[in-house]
């Protein structure tokens, strides 16, 4: 407790000195907050979240935040502007992003530790999950400054609960490395761990992933972690777009390479491999995956294509490129002879 002093009766919005929320969550809360609300926002760190899409998912409290701080801190003070300007708020901006977080923390320290009450954003969602916030937060908390959650959207949690997969375990992972050997890696290395964890309820896996990346990682994950798996591909949440993809690694998958172009934004979601349930060529399982010569050729037979039309098709399908699949069809027939 001494190390989190502002636990020890340091209000904030929510409680009693506010009037959002009265002490033992009393449900009339909005009555109260009305008698009260000329009560000031006690000094501190806010860490507000904001809508992933619509605005209509910003809350009340969120509102009132953002309208009593002395300044807010934004990933993007241009895109935060946009919403400023949506809900008619004027406050002054400070950008905080990855390339200034740890000197822009130590000033922001400095100003809450002389009492100021500022808040945290990032471009959409909740600030510090794979946004940045974390530094200041823990600088915070070191310098004895109360730090106060505002909550509201995040796409992972609100993905995970509409997606159908198991919610009483999951973890979330964030980007997937871009490259291709690194990704590789990553799910080969995250496989291992998942299936050497006797556990007793199924996991969902939680990634974030850009569309123009999303099919070449979920055909490594078909490839490495086997094509049964459940998987569910969350695009565009809370806006006029918006999608949820549902079926096997495989289908959602093969359903996405249909497509001309994939847009918008994806969360995605997988069942954990288990030692039981996944296949693929990682450390420790059975079975042989198919190589690019066995599928290329089994494309030809199937279609009447040349082995040039299959591998265009097939890079497509796997959403690699064309010239990446040639060389591996030609190490494969190399280590053959
Ligand atoms: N802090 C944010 C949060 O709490 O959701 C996440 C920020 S992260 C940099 C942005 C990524 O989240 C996007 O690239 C996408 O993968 C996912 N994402 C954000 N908004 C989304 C939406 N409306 N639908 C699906 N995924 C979304």
């Amino acid at each position: 407790m001494a190390d989190h002093p502002q636990l020890e009766g340091a209000p904030g919005p929510g409680s009693p000195r506010t009037g959002l929320r009265p002490s033992g969550g009393d449900p009339s809360h909005l009555g109260t907050r009305e008698a009260k609300s000329d009560a000031p926002l006690a000094p501190g760190l806010y860490l507000v979240a904001t809508p992933i899409g619509n605005l209509g998912d910003i809350t009340l409290r969120a509102l009132d935040v953002l309208r009593n701080v002395d300044r807010i801190a934004c990933e993007d003070t241009r895109q935060t502007q946009k919403l400023l300007n949506h809900f008619q708020i004027a406050k002054s901006t400070v950008s905080y992003h990855q390339h200034n977080e740890h000197a822009r923390a130590a000033e922001l320290v400095q100003a809450l530790r002389a009492g100021e009450r500022i808040a945290l954003v990032s471009d959409a969602g909740t600030p510090a999950i794979n946004d940045p916030g974390s530094w200041v937060v823990r600088e915070a908390i070191a310098a004895g400054v109360p730090v106060f959650p505002i909550p509201g959207a995040s796409a992972a949690i609100s993905a995970l609960v509409a997606s159908g997969l198991p919610t009483e375990d999951f973890h979330f992972l964030g980007f997937p490395p871009e490259k291709s050997g690194a990704r590789r890696t990553f799910l080969e290395e995250l496989a291992a761990r998942e299936k050497a964890d006797l556990r007793e309820t199924p996991r969902t896996l939680i990634f974030y992933e850009a569309p123009h990346r999303i099919l070449e990682t979920l055909a490594d994950i078909e490839e490495l972690w086997g094509s049964t798996l459940r998987a569910v591909v969350a695009r565009e949440l809370t806006k006029m777009h918006e999608e949820f993809l549902r079926g096997t690694v495989a289908e959602v998958r093969s359903e996405l390479a249909t497509r001309e172009r994939i847009r918008g934004e994806i969360t995605l979601l997988v069942e954990a491999p288990t030692p039981t349930k996944s296949s693929g060529n990682f450390p420790g399982t059975e079975s042989v995956p198919e190589t690019i010569a066995a599928r290329v050729a089994r494309m030809q037979s199937e279609s009447g294509l040349d082995e040039k039309e299959a591998l265009k098709r097939l890079a497509r399908e796997l959403g690699r490129s064309k010239s990446d699949l040639y060389r591996e069809l030609q190490r494969e027939r190399a280590r053959k002879r």
